[in-house]
């Protein structure tokens, strides 16, 4: 029996837009939304994988947040019975942070990624609000347009995440992630990292720790390298994109035949939560999840959540009491073909 394919779902539980407006307190439609139609997907891919299907929800509480809605835990007590819902599923609820910081000088959202205490401000809120919200830590973090740094990956390690969704190997270090935003600093350069699991280095979080290491894994998302000409993206394509569903449904294909030809596979799949509010997004993640129920490897996939997805892929390497006593053990996966 062939190995079993880890597929970790990972949605981004958001506003509707990016820079919103200050001063209105708009519902969260694409989540109101995305909640049934991934339940109905749940039960179909159930059935074409005969085991159990778990999604991962990384939601934001951050600053943004609060200072629109009131209170950083809006979305959870607006949605409370969503949330119970997917944990009732075993689904896993993580936190995703952005760095929005509203300028009333500037009447604007400026994405401050070269502000290190705000950076930290918004992990430590978005942390305190969920511990105040659910009872518990959170064990799965995902900041907000790929930002990380080292100050971070420690501040990660110091609040007990276990598993960081950030990272999206290939992609060069760049400004902004959209040019009509207003951001400061870089969002790192991702050329090196890894496609497979790893436990960072202390002094480079891009890269495994060889004899030292972070207590928590870098289990980065899916990235490839599209090809030809695709219909929605320009030509020549970017080097790298990431697995993001409602990209242009051909490339989200090419990445993920490309991961998997990797020696040990496995997929980091993103998504935002309104994907479903704009038809060429919603008919794009119709055709990602038709194309998981008909993949001739589907008998192979196991739908589940990123810690279940590590302990697959590393077994012994990885379980939580581990992860948190820090033992010294092979701290790559080397699971990539190098290319
Ligand atoms: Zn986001």
């Amino acid at each position: 029996m062939p190995d079993k394919i880890p597929i970790s779902i990972c949605v981004d539980i958001e506003p509707d837009t990016r820079c919103i407006d200050p001063r209105e307190r708009v519902p969260w439609t694409g989540f109101e939304e995305l909640h049934p139609y991934m339940n109905r997907q749940r039960e179909l891919l159930e059935k074409a994988t005969d085991g159990a299907v778990r999604f991962s929800w990384n939601l934001r509480l951050d600053p943004q947040i609060e200072h629109v809605y009131g209170t950083a835990g809006w979305a959870v007590e607006r949605y409370m019975s969503l949330f119970e819902a997917l944990t009732a599923e075993g689904d896993e609820i993580g936190l995703h942070p952005h760095a929005w910081r509203w300028s009333e000088k500037e009447d604007c959202w400026i994405g401050d990624h070269d502000n290190d205490e705000w950076i930290e401000h918004c992990v430590r809120l978005s942390n305190r609000a969920y511990r105040e919200c659910f009872g518990k830590a959170p064990r799965v973090f995902r900041f907000g347009d790929r930002f990380m740094s080292n100050r971070i990956m420690g501040l990660l390690e110091e609040l007990g995440i276990l598993c960081d969704l950030t990272l999206e190997p290939g992609h060069a270090a760049t400004r902004t992630l959209s040019t009509d935003e207003r951001t400061t600093g870089w969002i790192p350069n991702y050329r090196r990292v890894p496609h497979a699991p790893y436990r960072p280095s202390r002094r480079n979080f891009r890269r495994p720790g060889l004899r030292t290491f972070r207590k928590l894994w870098e289990m980065p998302a899916s990235t490839g390298q599209p090809r030809g000409i695709i219909p929605g993206l320009p030509y020549p394509a970017p080097r790298w994109l990431t697995m993001i569903i409602g990209f242009p449904f051909p490339a989200v294909k090419q990445i993920f035949e490309q991961r998997l030809s990797d020696v040990r596979p496995h997929i980091v799949a993103l998504a935002r939560t309104d994907v479903t509010r704009n038809p060429f997004t919603k008919e794009r993640l119709d055709l990602f999840f038709d194309f998981l129920l008909t993949h001739p490897e589907r008998e192979r996939f196991m739908f589940v959540t990123p810690l279940e997805a590590l302990k697959e892929l590393a077994g012994e390497t990885f379980n939580f009491r581990q992860a948190q006593n820090q033992a010294p053990r092979p701290t790559s996966l080397s699971l990539t073909r190098s290319r």
